[in-house]
């Protein structure tokens, strides 16, 4: 059989630092080091490379500033953080789980640009925990890393990007890949009812009828309602099949691409049922300080549960649509502001479903 150049074989795949999921055994540094790992850290610790230019050319935008270049932003923190505060960041997880090395090589890179003292990989999940931790000896023992990186459960103040975006500077220096949202691929995770549910990097501008039909392999029913931004997304109807996901067009809808998680729902769905399940969630991660929010999600619950139960009145409608607009408005902190979001969308883009007189 023909010899095959492991760093070959990648570059073929795709671009971005999402190439080493499922491609190389997570926990095998030597598998990693084949694909061509840890050259990119090399060449910023040896000052072969300015990170600064490179990252500029890209355009590389901070994804807790969305109007600051990284560029920009890295100039210099004592404690650099990786670290993801969405549940549902399924891209995030994706890389710290099947790729470690890739977070430990960027944070190689970002203590180096940052001159920063510490650097602190924070993630909630068992597995990626025990994986980075083992990246990170792996790397130290091999003298790949002499920098002080540690894994944590708990959050810490610092510079602080997530692991996706992290990810792609490893490419971006290796390969001068050019990220979403300036142009080129952008991961997305899709899942409710697609053929083929799965993490897919699409072409900025991809319509979301081509990613659910062509790279989703279709919907299992007639579409009926789009989630964008899971968790805390917008309810969108069927009517945007045709408009190109990309980073503009989703904020001059006044929509957030959160999580990147986009969730199909087909004809079969009950929105109330949809919303009752989705309230279930936020009645959880509410953490009861301020009114609007600790209230107003228990009575939203009971009165949404009411019309999956058959209650469905306009008078219902009104009332869960007027605490959803007083806790958007009148919360402390993004959870209640945007926890609203799915049940306004959901009351306006699907009213039938709310309303049965
Ligand atoms: S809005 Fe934030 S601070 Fe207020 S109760 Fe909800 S989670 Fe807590």
């Amino acid at each position: 059989m023909e010899n095959l150049d492991p760093k070959k074989v990648l570059a073929d795949l795709t671009k971005n630092a999402n190439k080493y999921c499922g491609a190389v055994n997570p926990i095998c540094l030597d598998d990693y080091v084949a694909f061509g790992g840890y050259e990119a850290s090399s060449k910023v610790v040896n000052n072969e490379v300015d990170v600064i230019s490179i990252l500029k050319d890209a355009n590389l935008v901070a994804r807790k500033k969305l109007n600051e270049l990284c560029a920009d932003r890295w100039s210099g923190a004592e404690t650099v953080v990786c670290e993801t505060e969405d549940p549902m960041a399924t891209l995030d997880l994706k890389v710290q789980t099947e790729a470690p090395h890739v977070i430990v090589e960027a944070m190689i890179i970002f203590m180096h640009v940052n001159n920063a003292k510490k650097g602190v990989i924070v993630v909630n999940d068992e597995l990626a925990y025990n994986r980075l931790n083992k990246a990170v000896t792996d790397a130290k023992n091999a003298g790949l890393n002499d920098k002080d990186i540690i894994v944590s459960k708990v959050s810490i103040d610092g510079l602080k990007e997530n692991a996706q975006l992290l990810a792609n500077v490893v490419a971006i220096v290796q390969n001068s890949y050019k990220p979403a949202p300036a142009k080129g691929l952008k991961g997305v995770a899709i899942g409710g009812k697609v053929k083929n549910p799965g993490v897919y990097e699409i072409e900025d501008g991809t319509t979301y009828r081509k990613l659910i039909e062509e790279i989703a392999g279709g919907a299992t029913g007639k579409v009926k309602a789009i989630k964008v931004g899971a968790p805390y997304g917008e309810y969108l109807s069927s009517d945007i099949l045709d408009e190109k996901i990309n980073f503009m067009s989703l904020m001059m809808n006044g929509m957030v691409r959160g999580t990147a998680l986009i969730v199909v729902l087909d004809e079969s769905t009950d929105m109330a049922k949809e919303i009752s399940d989705y309230l279930g969630f936020l009645l959880n991660v509410s953490c009861g300080k301020c009114f609007p929010c600790k209230v107003g999600t228990k009575r939203m619950d009971e009165m949404v549960k009411e019309v999956v139960k058959g209650n469905a009145t306009k008078e219902n409608y009104n009332m869960i649509k007027s605490i959803a607009v007083n806790m958007n408005i009148g919360t402390l902190c993004p959870i209640g502001q945007k926890g609203a979001v799915p049940v306004l969308t959901a009351l306006e883009n699907f009213r039938d479903d709310f309303i049965k007189e």
